[in-house]
């Protein structure tokens, strides 16, 4: 941002002008030139009106010009504006309202002039000639309601009697007849598109604020200088009332900023809760329309590096996505990106138009455009852009706002870059997943099949060695064949694509065949006990069953000695039936208890030889959850475990489809 630190130092690239904030310095001297100001200001009130003769009145005139000159080339086209209230009283004291007019007429055509030679404003004569009008007719407004209301001829002589009520009226007429003025003449430039943005411009409600907080403090100071009885040491007292004035309006300013960091914080809570790209570029358009005017709005995604930037969302009111790319390093766009600077562009509509992609089409030409780069850290990752048919709408806070807003953008852009690829992996190696285990389970059953071929024959030929070899087979055959059908499932959970099928369902009956499946292979004895009657339940009998024999083989694995035992026991109260499998075996330590249910999780210890994947209870855990049931495990290192399911004896809408977080 080197060079962008002072707005008076600011690159020219040819017609386009890099600009940032004002550096501290220019902001103390608009503060210095405002004291200045109501200094003056209080000077001329503390003066008795036949003192003041016609040279005090030329004295003040070339004094005060000479600080608006001055103040334009040393802080910029800003500080005229932020003091002019405060001079504009300071006319009406002394001239009258045709003096005031004048002098304000003069001092604009100067401000406009020195602007175009320092080559700071793309303002045409005739809308700075329209500018100039619309303030000279507002101050014969205010200066003629002075004139009806109080009959002092304020024309062309100097307010002398009733200052305060003069003030007053001359200010609230002055405002009203300045709001309508600019209210009409942005209205007719920009053909009435925009009711909403234009009917409250920027330049009017700023005038207002500065009227309401400058008035207040110029009839203090006026009571004040006739109650001092005009004496000189009231200036100082008028300078101190002016420094509190100023304190005011830099609070009034603060407000604002106050009001831009409000609006930021919001932005940033609204756009980071989205990572769906197309929704969160909506989302920043949207939001960023709150608190900057706009007729155009892009959204450029391209890395530094990277032949071509995309422009990946575009708004003129309504919200479209147009994929449109520009070569890098062109338009204002591509320049921002290659630079990391912001970019504040001003068309003069004098000349040629500009013919750059990434500046609004048809035949009303953008007038002012920022492009602000969207970092992350040092790197940029696209830009923000806005732009506007109005001349000079963009001020140092504007930028200051879209830079912000620029970079908050670039955080929540990146985040969803990041997710959409992550998706896009995690549903590729999905598939990739179960195309493999789909392709693993056809030969492996057929494997199996003719295993129990050879295995009835060798019997048959009492081939013990061969009936043996077989068994292995079967059962190696066998546990692949689990492997990647709870791969398959797996897969299919964490992609939301696994589903039940519910029926009525024997639950006991399903118990009942599993345990008397394990009775016969098992080492250990395992009793049933089942508490009838228990009702049909709801379920997948096919999931069921997966569930059950999950639970019951892990018991006999983990538990090595033939001596324990192992208890089924099934039971059912009002809502639930409940299962639990109770072994003494092994047991789990308590810190891995909460871990046995994720995915891929095998407790590793010394002692467990026992081979699995991980993925048994994560799957049982699933199907669990989506019967509407639970699954809980209690246990006790070397005494043995108990895993119970509940699960409910209502029909109950159940989860169809489920994405499985992991
Ligand atoms: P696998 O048995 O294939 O390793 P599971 O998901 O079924 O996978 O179980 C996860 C882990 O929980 C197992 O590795 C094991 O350490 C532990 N575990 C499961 N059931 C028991 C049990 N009945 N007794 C002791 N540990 C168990």
């Amino acid at each position: 941002m080197t060079q962008q630190s002072d707005i008076g130092e600011s690159t020219v690239l040819g017609r386009r002008t890099l600009v940032a904030d004002m550096p501290p310095l220019a902001v103390a001297f608009r503060w210095i030139a405002g004291l200045a100001g109501f200094g003056l200001l209080g000077i001329l009130a503390s003066l008795t009106p036949p003192q003041i003769n016609s040279r005090h009145f030329l004295i003040f005139a070339v004094a005060i010009i000479v600080a608006e000159i001055f103040l334009l080339v040393r802080v910029g086209p800003g500080s005229y504006f932020s003091i002019s209230p405060a001079f504009l009283f300071a006319y009406l004291l002394v001239g009258g309202g045709l003096a005031a007019a004048a002098l304000d007429a003069t001092a604009r055509l100067i401000v406009f002039y020195v602007q175009k030679l320092r080559r700071r404003s793309t303002q045409t004569p005739l809308y700075a000639l329209f500018n100039i009008g619309q303030n000279v007719l507002s101050i014969l407004a205010g200066t003629l309601a002075v004139r009806i209301v109080l009959g002092t001829a304020t024309f062309s002589t100097p307010i002398r009697t009733n200052q305060i009520e003069s003030l007053l009226i001359f200010a609230a007429t002055y405002v009203l007849a300045s709001t309508l003025l600019t209210s009409i003449l942005v209205l007719s430039r920009s053909g009435f598109s925009d009711l909403r943005t234009h009917l409250w411009p920027r330049s009017t409600r700023w005038l207002l604020v500065s009227v309401a907080t400058t008035l207040p403090f110029a009839i203090v100071l006026t009571v004040l200088a006739r109650s001092l009885g005009y004496s000189s040491s009231s200036i100082l007292v008028f300078l101190v009332l002016a420094g509190i004035a100023l304190i005011l309006r830099l609070n009034v300013d603060l407000r604002k900023g106050n009001d831009d960091l409000k609006a930021i914080n919001r932005i940033g809570n609204l756009i980071n809760a989205t990572l769906e790209l197309s929704s969160l570029f909506k989302i920043i358009a949207r939001e960023s329309r709150k608190v900057l005017a706009w007729d155009g709005f892009f959204i450029a995604i391209g890395e530094k590096e990277s032949p071509e930037v995309q422009i990946v969302f575009m708004s003129g009111g309504g919200d479209e996505i147009t994929q449109r790319s520009i070569p890098k390093g062109a338009g204002l766009t591509g320049k921002a990106i290659a630079t990391g600077e912001l970019i504040h562009y001003e068309q003069d509509e004098r000349t040629e138009q500009i013919v750059e992609d990434d500046t609004l089409r048809g035949p009303k030409r953008p007038r002012s455009i920022v492009v602000a780069p969207m970092k992350f850290g040092e790197r940029v990752i696209g830009a923000l852009s806005v732009q506007s048919f109005q001349p000079d709408v963009y001020g140092p806070s504007q930028l200051r706002l879209l830079q912000t807003m620029a970079n908050q953008a670039a955080i929540a852009v990146r985040n969803a870059q990041l997710f959409e690829s992550e998706q896009k992996a995690r549903t590729e190696r999905d598939e990739f997943l179960s195309l493999v285990t789909h392709e693993i389970k056809n030969p492996l059953t057929s494997i199996r099949g003719y295993a129990e071929l050879v295995e009835l024959s060798a019997r048959e030929a009492e081939l013990s060695s061969a009936v043996e070899a077989v068994g292995v087979i079967k059962s190696e055959a066998r546990r692949i064949l689990r492997l990647t059908e709870d791969l398959l499932d797996a897969s299919k959970m964490t992609a939301g694509h696994f589903s039940v099928i519910m029926e009525e369902t024997d639950f006991p009956a399903i118990v009942r065949e599993i345990v008397h499946r394990y009775s016969g292979t098992a080492k250990q004895p395992i009793s049933l006990d089942v508490q009838e009657p228990i009702p049909t339940i709801h379920a997948d009998p096919v999931r069921l069953t997966q569930v059950v024999e999950n639970l019951i083989s892990n018991a006999v694995k983990y538990s090595q000695s033939p001596d324990t035992k192992i208890d089924v026991d099934l039971s059912v109260d009002l809502t639930r039936v409940r299962l639990s499998v109770r072994d003494e075996g092994i047991g789990i330590a308590p810190e891995k208890l909460p871990l046995v249910f994720d995915r891929f999780y095998r407790v590793e210890e010394d002692g467990r030889q026992v081979k699995g994947t991980g993925l048994g209870l994560f799957i049982t855990r699933e199907i669990m959850r989506m019967h509407g049931g639970t699954i809980t495990v209690q246990s006790e290192l070397g005494k043995g475990t108990v895993f119970t399911i509940e699960l409910p004896t209502e029909r109950r809408t159940v989860l169809a489809e489920i994405a499985t977080p992991c």
